[in-house]
């Protein structure tokens, strides 16, 4: 097993014990506003009325529950220029930006918010009838200034990373996407550079099966099967760039669909690994 370093939460409140910690007052607001939204939580639900409806008299508390757990894993890249600078950015309260977890150039991954928390990390997005990818999922950064490939160390934490959280929280393989994914024609990351096939092999993410030889049946319909995917197709030409991008490596960014890429899409939706 790889051995990487996580910043847990233990860890940075011993850190933070340092008065110096530069990140010691956004550690402070981490601890409390987790307080806050888990105070609720706490007490058995007190009786309602909804819509002048009375649901009980006395409080009624089962005894069969546990967390609700994170059932898909975004991909991003930073755009930044190295990972101080997204940690500070994701510290302060005006960018209203964060992610669970950030794997550095290095191989570092630092741990940046409990599993079990809301990131905002996906933003407007879509995803097979999903609209609140932040709540269903786990979102991870990506050091990368966009236009560069990834390094080999990050890869390696990151398909570690990815073995864990797949293990812990039981996410089907289909459920390890990219932000452009989610927000196509509004997002470009991961970038052209990450190796989708790399990770489909190791069970995150599909890909698919060799186009040699195929031919796509006429009356094969790209929309429907690109919406059977998971992808929004409001605007079929951000989807058909994404969607090149992803798995072509082709940025051309043209809004067109070719006979490759038909190819492609067939071979993915008839027959991925
Ligand atoms: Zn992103």
């Amino acid at each position: 097993m790889r051995i990487y370093s996580v910043i847990l939460l233990a860890g940075v409140t011993v850190l933070s014990a340092c008065s110096g910690y530069k990140y010691h007052q956004s550690n402070r607001v981490y601890t409390k506003q987790a307080k806050e939204l888990v105070k609720p939580l706490k007490s058995v639900p007190d009786p309602y009325v909804v819509q002048g409806i009375s649901i009980q008299e006395e409080p009624v508390g089962t005894v069969n529950f546990d967390l609700r757990k994170p059932n898909y894993v975004i991909i991003h890249h930073t755009a930044q220029g190295s990972c101080t600078e997204t940690l500070d950015f994701f510290t302060k309260k005006a960018t209203k930006v964060s992610s669970h977890y950030l794997v550095c150039k290095d191989g570092t991954v630092s741990q940046l918010l409990n599993d079990y928390f809301r990131s905002w990390h996906a933003g407007v997005s879509y995803w097979g009838g999903l609209t609140d990818l932040n709540s269903a999922s786990i979102g991870i950064e990506i050091d990368n200034n966009g236009f560069e490939p990834f390094t080999v160390l990050q890869m390696s934490s990151l398909l570690e990373l990815l073995k864990n959280l797949k293990q812990k929280y039981n996410i089907p393989t289909a459920n390890f996407i990219g932000h452009s994914d989610i927000a196509p024609g509004r997002k470009v990351d991961p970038n052209v550079w990450f190796p989708w096939k790399d990770l489909a092999m190791n069970g995150f993410g599909h890909w698919y099966s060799d186009t040699t030889g195929v031919t796509v049946p006429e009356g094969f319909d790209t929309n429907m099967a690109l919406r059977a995917i998971g992808y929004d197709m409001k605007n079929p030409g951000s989807v058909y760039d994404t969607f090149k991008r992803k798995y072509l490596q082709d940025s051309s960014n043209n809004k067109q669909f070719d006979s490759a890429a038909i190819k492609v899409l067939y071979q993915l939706y008839t027959n991925p690994f």
